[in-house]
């Protein structure tokens, strides 16, 4: 009784260490881990940060022996800069870090916090609108939490996502930050890897999966040119492939058509450490991760920087990383003259999460074949998290 996984992105991973009995997955790429890999020379395609709310990626972290390698490099407060004033100052992620004033975001009012509450309770609106009357607190706090974790700009984004992050942020430690040491590649997709060769499992590598073959409402066939997967009496198959590959594939299932994307800037510039983690406000970088060696600027729900060429981009962003090198004395050089950068830039980073989407479809599509991904998750954004819960589900729902 074999399980063929379709597709090495963390959905695919988490439901080939989640099935019971032989497992093969299959990637269309020549590497594994989808939208949250490294590239050919080791650099990650782009920042990927976890929160101690995602329980099920940080226990997929364990179970693959790699939670110790993530860090959490801003313990007391994310420093951010105000481009728009240069202030610089840390930022408690979670209500309970508010308790501080030092540690408030700008502009939190009683009312405005209420105005929040609200969002979070029943029914799905845009963010944005629903908190225009306290612009200060939406800029300074809303605005960056949800363009970082639904990828979606504020103004259109849906309450009811952003409430789901709320109710998890709120509980002790879960609005830790924390981010791969190294990179994606050491840190998340090897050891995965890893964890299914131990435990049996194979992975195949460039092997699109080009048509299914259905008889009966029953997957009979796994058609990837070359090679057809004939499956056999007990045999299933998990899709754990991102939206627009499951339209082609189930042509009749309704799935989310609209994806923002994202930018990332990397910087080949060496500083002696340690990580760290900042953010800034009113600038063209919304997140800088520094790491020894290397720097990366995050920048989400980049609908017009994304069209941008990456020689107008760099010069910006690096004098914004100077200002925050400044403002927060990090440790090493910073020189006026830009160091060498590329822009990797993900188009269909993730769904965009609108109030009103329409719910993901049953996770069963025919009795032994299962649906995975980030885009599955009908409450929360689609995440790390999201994709390794709906890989679980995936391997749970087909027994
Ligand atoms: C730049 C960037 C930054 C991000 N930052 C964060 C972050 O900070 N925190 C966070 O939690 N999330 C972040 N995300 C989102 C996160 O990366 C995704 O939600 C998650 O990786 C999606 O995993 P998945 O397995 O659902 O899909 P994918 O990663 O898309 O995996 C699908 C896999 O299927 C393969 N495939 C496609 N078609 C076929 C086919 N026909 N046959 C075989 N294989 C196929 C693909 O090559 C891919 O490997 C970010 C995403 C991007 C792009």
């Amino acid at each position: 009784m074999t399980t063929h996984v379709i597709g090495a992105g963390m959905a695919g991973l988490a439901a080939a260490l989640a099935v019971h009995g032989p497992v093969v997955v299959h990637e269309a790429a020549m590497v594994a881990g989808g939208r949250a890999r490294a590239l050919p020379d080791g650099t990650d395609n782009g920042t990927h940060a976890l929160l101690g709310a995602n329980r099920m990626a940080l226990d997929f972290l364990r179970g693959i022996g790699a939670l110790d390698e993530w860090v959490e490099p801003e313990p007391d407060g994310l420093p951010v800069l105000d481009m728009a004033d240069g202030r610089a100052r840390r930022v408690a992620l979670s209500p309970l870090g508010w308790l501080r004033a030092a540690k408030r975001p700008d502009g939190l009012t009683a009312r405005g916090l209420a105005a929040l509450m609200r969002l979070a309770g029943p029914g799905d609106r845009a963010v944005g609108p629903a908190l225009a009357a306290h612009p200060t607190f939406l800029r300074g706090f809303v605005e960056p939490l949800v363009i970082a974790a639904l990828n979606t700009p504020v103004q259109e984004a849906s309450s009811r996502r952003l409430a789901a992050v709320l109710r998890r942020v709120g509980t002790p430690g879960a609005a830790r930050l924390l981010v791969a040491r190294r990179g994606l590649g050491p840190d998340l997709v090897e050891p995965a890897l890893a964890a299914i060769r131990a435990r049996g499992g194979m992975m195949h590598h460039n092997a699109r999966l080009r048509a299914l073959r259905i008889e009966h409402h029953r997957l009979a066939a796994l058609d990837f040119g070359d090679e057809v997967v004939v499956m056999g009496q007990g045999d299933r198959a998990i899709l754990a492939l991102p939206p627009w590959e499951v339209a082609r594939l189930l042509p009749r299932l309704r799935v989310p058509t609209e994806h923002a994307p994202i930018l990332n800037l990397h910087f080949g510039h060496a500083t002696p450490g340690p990580v760290r983690f900042l953010g800034v406000l009113g600038g063209l970088c919304q997140w800088v991760l520094v790491r020894p060696g290397a720097i990366a600027v995050t920048v989400s729900a980049a609908d017009a920087e994304a069209r941008e060429a990456a020689a107008d981009l760099a010069p910006r962003a690096w004098s914004e990383i100077r200002q925050l090198a400044r403002a927060f004395a990090l440790a090493g050089d910073w020189p006026e003259e830009p160091p060498p950068c590329r822009a990797v830039k993900e188009r269909r980073a993730t769904p965009r999460h609108r109030p009103g989407d329409p719910p993901p479809p049953p996770i069963l599509a025919l009795r032994n074949l299962a649906l995975a991904g980030d885009w599955m998750e009908p409450v929360l954004p689609a995440t790390i998290d999201a994709a390794i819960r709906s890989g679980r589900r995936a391997a749970k729902a087909l027994g």
